[in-house]
């Protein structure tokens, strides 16, 4: 399942018309030009991971974030596995996650045989609250676990507290691998998201900043791990010419058709990420004008703003969010809290994790708004009105 997602899920008003043109949270910004080079792509004749696009793709990213290496996968989860395995993630191991994220992140650890143990978050970002994270590992490594790695995932596309958590990792000599599925095209200090850890992914699901209908990214400047993962996600086969394997691989190369949609995508972020700031920016002016909300991380001048989520305070506003968001359902408008808390899911309910309380909060608190590129700006204005609309009611 994904988080988010463009089949509808906006119910029609009870008794009211039919809402033909539902507004998602973020949907897929393709046209004319992903057109071209599909098409370009296709006419090429290569199929194989060795076909031109896709190592043009993994050039052309490596260059836009200013990193060594990168590796075009088949999603973004993929991507985390293959960086996990590459610092040495296995069974006998754990590696922190943070509570608040999509499962994937998780499942990518326990796909290694690793154990998450989860981490809360830090109330006014979202990110993992690194005070938290340095009792935890204190803890871990007291009690003799080996910590493979610390997950750092951005959250709505803002990047965690690198200033903090690298110098904290890298004195216990534990690898920093960066979760920046939500977050490419920010940056932090300069840096550009998915390169401020040891490796770091990135997700091109159809609802990320850019897509490739499914595909992910491995980023790094360690020329050995990414050889390492390159070899694991092409079956570990062996450069012989008869088939030789020493290890167990996997499929996971991206297709070298969705890298030609990628390269098009790419060549388009800038411009796609400057119109989900300024999206964001409306909602923060909107927000400033009712007291008891909150534009979560909207302080930070560099995230990529890939989804713009509102924190509401139920004792001064007199509302909940979950009463915007049936108001908005009725306008035919996506909306959806954060993510449930992993130590919430009945799958990982029973695992270690070190908790504040912040994550259930942010769980029980924000509503996340349409906040994609693709948003016409006729659904902008559809959006602000039934948000206006709502807030009119409860004065
Ligand atoms: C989307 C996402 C993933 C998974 O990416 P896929 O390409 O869908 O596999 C992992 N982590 C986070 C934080 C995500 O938002």
């Amino acid at each position: 399942m994904d988080l988010i997602h463009n089949r509808p899920s906006v119910a029609p008003r009870s008794g009211g018309p039919t809402v033909t043109d539902p507004v998602y949270l973020s949907s897929p910004d393709i046209g004319e030009l992903e057109e071209s080079y599909l098409l370009r792509a296709i006419r090429g004749g290569r199929f194989d991971p060795d076909g031109p696009e896709l190592g043009a793709f993994e050039r052309e990213m490596a260059a836009r974030v200013k990193v060594g290496y990168a590796l075009g996968l088949s999603s973004g989860t993929a991507a985390l596995h293959m960086a996990l395995l590459a610092v040495g993630a296995g069974p006998d191991s754990v590696v922190v996650v943070p509570t608040l994220t999509f499962a994937a992140t998780a499942n990518a650890v326990t796909y290694t045989g690793a154990e998450p143990v989860f981490v809360d978050c830090d109330a006014s970002t979202g990110n993992l609250d690194v005070d938290l994270l340095s009792d935890l590992l204190g803890q871990l490594t007291d009690t003799g676990r080996r910590v493979a790695a610390v997950l750092a995932v951005d959250i709505n596309g803002r990047c965690a507290d690198y200033d903090r958590l690298l110098p904290l990792c890298a004195a216990i000599g534990v690898p920093v691998v960066e979760d920046a599925a939500q977050a490419l095209g920010s940056t932090y200090r300069g840096r550009c998201a998915g390169t401020l850890g040891r490796v770091g992914i990135y997700s091109f699901s159809h609802n990320k900043v850019m897509t490739t209908s499914a595909g992910g990214m491995l980023i790094s400047d360690d020329a050995a791990l990414v050889a390492r993962a390159r070899h694991l996600a092409t079956q570990a086969r062996e450069p012989v010419s008869h088939y030789e394997h020493r290890d167990i691989g996997y499929n996971y190369r991206l297709s070298t058709l969705l890298a030609a949609l990628g390269r098009a995508q790419l060549s388009r972020l800038d411009t796609m990420v400057a119109r989900r700031r300024a999206l964001r920016d409306r909602y923060a002016r909107l927000f400033a004008t009712v007291p008891g909300t909150q534009i979560l991380g909207a302080d930070d001048p560099g995230s990529n703003c890939w989804l713009t989520s509102v924190v509401v305070e139920p004792e001064r506003t007199g509302w909940d969010p979950g009463e915007l968001a049936a108001h908005l359902a009725g306008r035919g408008v996506e909306s959806r809290p954060m993510w449930k808390p992993m130590h919430r899911q009945p799958v990982y309910e029973d695992r270690q994790a070190a908790l504040t309380g912040a994550a259930d909060h942010l769980f029980a608190t924000s509503l996340s708004l349409p906040s994609g590129s693709a948003l016409t700006d006729d659904q902008v204005e559809r959006v602000f009105a039934a948000i206006a609309e709502f807030l009119e009611g409860r004065q």
